[in-house]
């Protein structure tokens, strides 16, 4: 059975949807670019089988990062290429959340915030790692940034993928001082990574690099600066239970569903009566798209 994807769905309910929904310029470039993808519309190329002589035609694909369609592709590609840089130790998952009370200073200052963010998890990892406390030594560390939690609302965090033992001084590996797929404390690492993002923060405040802040007033950025301190970071960390490449696997997927691709089973047409619209046959599978 075709399962339909999005591409099909924004096809046949899009029409409908957008006479009362407007979109933004950014949104109706993904809407074109989706709906093209691997259609007449892009054109194609015709192949010929240099054995067999074999002809068929290939559609064009949009590229487009939010078509799913073009992303299964680049995701598969990129957790082949971190699968083959998989050493045979043990790892560790983290997780680097930003409060909230960042959120609308992403808004306008996402490249900012991205590269602080990966700055700061990275640096706090790395400035633990190098300590003769815990491990003395440079890990590996593979950093994936998610904007979005599963309720679609921002969110933003990165995963760390650290193994457990890294590179010393001279060259020979040692694994951690605790052993096992114990780095470092939880705690120290939430105090060190907010401690380098604000005053990455500070340093750009001062320095007139975020011109944009919708914390416009010295008072709005101290009342914000109080709510950064006022809490502990949160920072997670765990062994993966099913090893590097089951992290891998979670990290290319879609973080928002989970399930790597869009899944959906059926797409709906409203049946529609002489008299009056009937309700949809499907309507609860629309208000959840839950992976079956
Ligand atoms: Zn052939
Ligand atoms: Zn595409
Ligand atoms: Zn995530």
């Amino acid at each position: 059975m075709h399962r339909p994807t999005l591409a099909d769905i924004l096809r046949r309910c899009g029409p409908a949807y957008r006479q009362t929904h407007a979109l933004s310029a950014q949104q109706r470039r993904a809407w074109r670019a989706i709906t093209a993808c691997r259609t007449a519309e892009l054109g194609g190329v015709r192949e010929r089988c240099e054995h067999c002589a074999r002809e068929r035609y290939r559609y064009r694909s949009c590229g487009n990062r939010h078509c799913p369609q073009c992303q299964t592709q680049a995701k598969e590609a990129w957790r082949a290429a971190r699968c083959r840089e998989v050493l045979p130790v043990p790892y560790a998952h983290w997780v680097f959340t930003l409060p909230h009370a960042l959120n609308a200073l992403a808004a306008y200052h996402a490249r900012w915030v991205f590269d602080t963010l990966f700055a700061c998890a990275s640096g706090t990892l790395l400035e633990l790692a190098s300590s003769a406390r815990w491990l003395d030594a440079e890990p590996t560390v593979t950093l994936v940034l998610h904007t979005w939690g599963q309720d679609l609302r921002t969110h933003l965090h990165v995963h760390a993928l650290v193994s457990c033992g890294g590179l010393d001084a001279q060259g020979g590996w040692r694994s951690p001082v605790r052993g096992g797929h114990f780095l470092f404390p939880v705690k120290a690492a939430s105090r060190l990574f907010r401690g380098r993002f604000i005053d990455a923060l500070l340093t750009a405040q001062k320095t007139g690099v975020l011109d944009a802040d919708p914390a416009g007033t010295q008072a709005q950025r101290a009342g914000r600066l109080r709510m950064l301190r006022e809490h502990d970071w949160v920072v997670d960390a765990k062994p993966p239970a099913g090893g590097p490449a089951q992290v891998l696997d979670y990290l290319a997927r879609c973080p928002h569903c989970k399930c790597g691709h869009w899944r959906t089973v059926e797409i709906c047409t409203p049946r529609i009566s002489r008299s009056a619209r009937a309700p949809c046959a499907h309507a609860g599978k629309h208000a959840r798209d839950s992976p079956p």
